[in-house]
């Protein structure tokens, strides 16, 4: 649906976007992250149109962002990081006008815009101004606008930033909820945000993207290797001489002892079933198990290696 090939987007000096090719498909929930900078706007921009980029180029549903640009604007939903509203109109007429914009049949913009009001939660504001809502019903109205013509496409930049934790969960629901009927790209800054609702995600660092794949693919594909924990009760010397004889086992060591239990922490190749193996060594040899625990390489691990960022984890909801 989505075909993104070698674009290249430079301001001055800064390469915001550095040949960057990814395709999405219908059905998928995307989720762009990266640090601040990194570039996720300024792709989103391209893709809707309101931007032209340097170098490559990208389709929608097989039309050109560049020359058919109106064939893809009919086709996306945008949500820009501050939805642009007009904040003396009623909700209503502002919805309205928005139908009128995008060229919606008269007959047919008091209907869509009762859906959307439906979708987007916003019965109980209809009466009020743009201008007297909460951030958080702005921003369901923002989303409003950037579905009333239906389109099947839904880009939206930072769609939660700036909102409350609970208004946070809001918003993540209801990008699920849409998510189920439309192709939908968004960008993050905030890791739980998009393990939360993505099938897929693209890291963005420096204009580059640095990883494209699901949330569980990318934690597998920062595995080297896998580390068990493993305390036991037996003969620290017997123990270490079996440790020592296991061919799929690295490197072993020592990281406690009380009261007779000996904690290891153990590296192996990655694909062993290091922690199966262990668990029968323990039986086979009569000793007592108190702890086997493989540890899980999470997504926060794999976006570090790939940015040398921290993640904001803001919101772990
Ligand atoms: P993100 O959305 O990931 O935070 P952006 O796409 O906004 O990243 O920015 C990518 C890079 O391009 C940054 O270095 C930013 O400073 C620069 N940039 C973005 N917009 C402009 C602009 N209008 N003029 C100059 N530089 C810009």
């Amino acid at each position: 649906m989505i075909e993104v090939k070698n674009l290249t987007k430079r301001y001055g000096p800064t390469v915001a976007v550095d040949n960057v090719s990814f395709n999405a498909k219908a059905g998928e929930v995307l989720g762009f992250l990266g640090p601040n900078g990194a570039g996720k706007t300024t792709t989103m921009r391209v893709l809707t149109c309101y931007l032209s980029a340097d170098e490559g180029n990208a389709t929608v549903d097989g039309y050109d962002v560049f020359d058919q640009s109106v064939e893809v604007r009919k086709r996306i939903g945008y949500l820009p990081e501050s939805a642009p509203l007009y904040l003396d109109m009623g909700v209503i007429d502002y919805l309205k006008f928005i139908a009128q914009v995008r060229d919606i049949p008269k007959s047919q913009r008091q209907q869509r815009t009762k859906e959307v009001i439906d979708i987007c939660g916003l019965e109980s504001v209809i009466q009020k101004d743009v201008g007297e809502l909460s951030k958080g019903f702005r921003q369901r109205l923002g989303l409003a606008q950037s579905l009333i013509h239906n389109p099947p496409i839904l880009i939206m930049d930072e769609p939660t930033s700036g909102l409350d934790p609970n208004q946070i969960i809001e918003i993540r629901n209801l990008i699920k909820e849409i998510g189920k009927e439309k192709m939908i790209i968004f960008s993050t800054h905030i890791l739980p945000e998009v393990s939360a609702t993505c099938s897929r995600i693209l890291i963005i660092n420096n204009g580059k993207i640095v990883a494209n794949g699901s949330p569980e693919s990318l934690a597998e594909r920062a595995k080297g290797g896998e580390v068990v924990d493993i305390t036991i009760r037996g003969p620290a010397e017997k123990i270490e001489s079996k440790l020592q004889g296991l061919n799929f086992v690295n490197e072993f060591d020592c990281v406690n002892t009380v009261d007779g239990l000996l904690s290891y922490r153990i590296a192996s190749e990655k694909g062993t079933n290091a922690a199966e193996e262990l668990f029968q060594l323990v039986v086979q040899n009569g000793w007592s198990l108190t702890e086997l625990r493989q540890e899980s390489v999470s997504l926060e691990d794999v976006f570090r290696e790939l940015t040398g960022e921290s993640v904001n984890k803001e919101v772990a909801a």
